[in-house]
């Protein structure tokens, strides 16, 4: 029996990129006919790539056509240009494509490849499950649950889980808006553990795929781990620019560790003298989102995401 890899067909959609790159492609793939149609996107913050289309990837590979039921649309690239740029936004117009939609198709970069993937990629689905998550300076830990997807969410086994602010501007917002089942994963990254994240992702696509019925049930998958609710999450930002010096290293992602612990250090770029601590706020501190290695920091950078632990 064949996989989906060997029988997925890839359609692109030239998107103005301006006078110095012309256009860019955005590659659509699509498995089957039937209902129901789920969405798996991944990229649309350009530097939050490769983890999440290495995921898709995975799932298409390792999965025989003979377990598709629906239909599967992958976009493993939703911000070509700001890949290639390994920009959260396009350098265009710096718009965010996660705020953007549903888009506009006579605007500008941004809003016309929103638009796009309103038209091609959503106008149809009723499962949409966009992955995010880690990229080029952090590992993250967690997915996001809206109402009607928790399942989805849950299917991933991320070491946290938490309510994702309601937003219609957002791809799963608006999926959501429009009657699908959402969920939004923000689990990888760059860490010396990116394969195991990518597989993980990849199982938890498998699974989340199986509930939602455009697979076959992931009856055989184990589950990957019971994912702790958190409260809302809290960003730790540095007051101003300097070099980070990381205390808590890959090891420790998804971790809960006891308030006070010293999580980094912000460092005088100049004399290397500690400048600014990082340490975790709360009695339980859930670590969802961290930089692994030293890295240069601009003033309020977003240095960790933690949350607390809600009793359920
Ligand atoms: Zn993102």
């Amino acid at each position: 029996m064949p996989t989906l890899l060997e029988q997925i067909t890839w359609a692109y959609t030239p998107i103005p990129a301006g006078a110095g790159v012309g256009y860019v492609n955005l590659g659509i793939g699509q498995i089957g006919t039937e209902s129901p149609v789920a969405l798996v996107t991944a990229g649309i913050h350009g530097d939050e790539g490769p983890w999440g289309a290495w995921a898709i990837r995975k799932l298409l590979a390792h999965t025989s056509t003979d377990e598709l039921r629906g239909t599967l649309r992958v976009v493993p690239v939703a911000n070509p240009l700001a890949m290639q740029a390994d920009s959260r936004n396009a350098p265009l117009d710096m718009l965010d494509l996660n705020r953007s939609f549903p888009g506009n198709a006579d605007g500008s970069h941004t809003e016309r490849l929103a638009s796009v993937l309103t038209e091609k990629a959503l106008h149809d689905v009723s499962v949409v499950i966009d992955l995010h998550g880690g990229g080029s300076w952090c590992v993250n830990s967690f997915a996001f649950q809206m109402p009607g997807g928790e399942a989805l969410s849950r299917a991933f086994g991320a070491p946290f889980i938490v309510a994702a602010p309601d937003r219609t501007v957002t791809l799963t917002g608006y999926a959501r808006s429009q009657g699908a089942q959402v969920a939004a994963i923000e689990m990888g990254g760059r860490s010396e553990e990116e394969a195991q994240w990518a597989e993980r992702i990849a199982l938890g696509l498998r699974r989340a795929l199986g509930i939602a019925g455009v697979l076959t049930p992931a009856d055989g998958i184990e589950p990957l781990g019971d994912s702790i609710p958190v409260g809302s999450t809290h960003v730790l930002r540095p007051s101003r620019g300097g070099v980070f010096l990381p205390e808590v290293r890959t090891a420790d992602i998804g971790t809960i560790v006891a308030g006070g612990t010293v999580l980094g250090y912000l460092l005088d770029p100049v004399t290397q003298e500690i400048v600014e601590t990082f340490t975790a706020p709360y009695q339980q501190t859930a670590l969802l989102l961290l930089r692994p290695t030293v890295a240069r920091l601009e003033g309020g950078a977003m240095t960790y995401v933690v949350a607390e632990p809600t009793n359920q």
